[in-house]
């Protein structure tokens, strides 16, 4: 398979991967895509949502939308977000083969979407929450995510009968977890190779920053051509899945 990064650099990533104790992987949109999802925050996909809704995904997703509109918000996420079913790919493969070399220090999730199924990763930091648990505000019952589609109109607790069930995700306005965030803090700085597997989809402050005293690869995979001003040591424009498998 052809992979349009020079070769060069393909060898020097593996011999770094090779020789790593630590390795971190931040999953971001580009992992959800090639997994069969799709991005939302792309123009085509706002310019679509936005005729068929009447709002932006990222009006949508917030916290203001969610309490004043709660009807539209779950229509609108019913049909978008929870019918994304993310699939495994061989870039999945190829981290449960650091793990299980035990150079996985940990995965960071940035998608809310959850890890496809029957991958476990031992260490894993959700900073953006997880779409596949769902919860009452009132009387913190859970709930699963076919409770979620398959509601009418707003998914209502079956306990409270009143309340909203709330996904157990982070939307627009509201702060990570300060505890995740100085989780995967603690997680980057301690890594040898920090891969970061696409954008954050609410493109915020991981500072992906290393230990001063540590040598730290960083690889951002990114299809965009216009970057930001992130210091990574190399842009692979590779899709992530082809890329991966070669260098672990
Ligand atoms: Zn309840």
């Amino acid at each position: 398979m052809k992979l349009e990064t020079d070769e060069k650099v393909i060898n020097y990533i593996r011999r770094k991967i090779a020789e790593a104790g630590k390795i971190v992987a931040v999953l971001g949109i580009e992992m959800l895509v090639e997994g069969g999802g799709y991005d939302l925050d792309s123009n085509e996909e706002t310019y679509r949502v936005e005729e068929l809704y009447g709002y932006t995904p990222e009006d949508m997703l917030s916290t203001s939308f969610f309490n004043a509109k709660g009807e539209r918000f779950f229509r609108f996420y019913k049909n978008e977000i929870l019918t994304m079913e993310v699939k495994s790919t061989p870039a999945y493969d190829a981290l449960l083969r650091l793990q299980a070399q035990g150079k996985l220090s940990a995965v960071i999730c940035q998608n809310f979407h959850g890890i496809p199924q029957g991958i476990r990763f031992h260490k894993i930091i959700e900073l953006n929450g997880n779409m596949n648990s769902n919860r009452c505000p009132h009387c913190s019952k859970l709930f699963d995510i076919n409770y979620m589609r398959n509601a009418v109109g707003i998914p209502l607790c079956d306990n409270c009968k009143k309340t909203a069930v709330r996904p157990n995700i982070r939307l627009l306005g509201e702060r990570v977890n300060a505890k995740l965030m100085t989780e995967a803090e603690n997680a980057c700085e301690e890594a040898d190779v920090l891969l970061i597997m696409g954008k954050d989809m609410y493109d915020d402050r991981l500072e992906y920053s290393a230990d001063p005293s540590r040598s730290q690869l960083k690889i951002l995979f990114s299809q965009e051509k216009q970057l930001s001003d992130r210091k990574v040591d190399f842009v692979i424009q590779d899709e992530i899945q082809l890329f991966l498998p070669v260098v672990i």
